[in-house]
């Protein structure tokens, strides 16, 4: 078991597969960047597989796959399946912004892929191409609807933004009630790679929206979800992440690797450990130490809204946000 400096089981691993993206969002990256990570330096299937084993080994229940938007990594299916085959009751999820989605769902499906999570931040064709940069929506809805007809659990991500979508917020709701699928509204998160002038909707201005629609109860915190959830009278449940909230970390139980194989203790700190010698290697008991020694260093707490405020390097699309 993997346990952190304050107790804090830490049993969930988010890998980006790819720092790349088809997207250019708005509050995440907005420009091409100057350079991507030559391909040589991203660690490959097998490679990244070596450290799966040894990360389910010392603990790890949980495995996310995401990006910059992980459908643009040939082979993920099979990627999936080595994971699911070598340990089949591993919680095996990706985040993804679903434009591929309608070509692979079943692949990823029967790989072994169990739930997905989808950004969908606006209904309106328009919107989605001021946001995303291009024309994505068709292809984006598509991709949900295959998704929940393959069989995956299908929640949905957005970020409101003031002048972008916030009138949308009980639209994308009710489009996710309509279809089971769970929504979270997350708090845009400052960071020096998003467009300027992006202004976020906070969740006391998300509850007031909401509010004036709906009855709801405030269930807290669930388990290590960074969600604070709501529940609807007709039983419904939506979400909202507030990493500004001072009880944000407490319930932390992840840790981050990037495509180059960089092990990252906390969205927001700069800090990392590289398993990718180890890996390369075959050296097995390294990456294990790696891995142990991040754990070992995991901050209590992230710094947003802290005296020093913004305060990581690091690009969204390239930890997995
Ligand atoms: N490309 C995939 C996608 O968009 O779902 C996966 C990677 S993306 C970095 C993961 C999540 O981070 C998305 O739900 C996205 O909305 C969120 N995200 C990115 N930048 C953000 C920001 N500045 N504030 C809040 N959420 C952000
Ligand atoms: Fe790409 Fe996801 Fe970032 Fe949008 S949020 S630019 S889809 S990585």
């Amino acid at each position: 078991m993997l346990v952190d400096s304050y107790d804090r089981v830490v049993d969930y691993l988010r890998v980006s597969v790819t720092e790349r993206c088809n997207f250019r969002c708005t509050y995440c990256m907005p420009e091409k960047p100057f350079s991507w990570v030559p391909k040589e330096n991203l660690l490959n299937f097998d490679e990244l597989f070596e450290f799966m084993k040894v990360a389910i080994d010392e603990g790890i229940r949980k495995i996310r796959i995401t990006g910059g938007e992980p459908l643009l990594r040939e082979d993920l299916d099979v990627f999936i399946k080595m994971i699911y085959d070598y340990e089949p009751s591993i919680d095996l999820a990706m985040t993804s912004n679903a434009f591929l989605l309608k070509g692979t769902a079943q692949r990823l499906k029967d790989a072994g892929l169990k739930r997905i999570n989808v950004s969908i931040d606006t209904l309106k064709p328009e919107i989605a191409q001021e946001i995303a940069g291009k024309d994505v929506l068709k292809n984006v809805l598509e991709g949900v609807e295959e998704a929940l007809k393959v069989g995956l659990k299908v929640k949905v991500n957005m970020v409101p933004m003031k002048t972008l979508n916030a009138d949308e917020i009980i639209d994308i709701l009710e489009y996710c009630k309509a279809r089971n699928m769970s929504v979270r509204f997350i708090e845009y998160m400052e960071n020096k790679y998003a467009k300027e002038g992006i202004s976020g909707l906070k969740s006391t201005e998300l509850l007031t929206i909401l509010g004036e629609k709906y009855e709801f109860s405030d269930d807290g915190f669930d388990g290590s979800s960074p969600s604070h959830y709501y529940t609807m009278k007709d039983g419904y449940r939506f979400g909202i992440i507030e990493p500004y909230a001072d009880d944000f970390c407490k319930q932390c139980n992840r840790i981050r690797l990037t495509a180059e194989g960089n092990l990252i203790p906390c969205l927001y700190f700069d800090e990392s450990m590289s398993i990718a010698e180890a890996v390369k290697r075959g050296d097995i008991k390294g990456a294990a130490a790696v891995l142990k020694e991040v754990v070992r260093t995991k901050p209590e707490k992230n710094r947003w809204g802290g005296e020093d405020g913004e305060s990581s390097s690091r690009a969204f699309y390239e930890t997995g946000g």
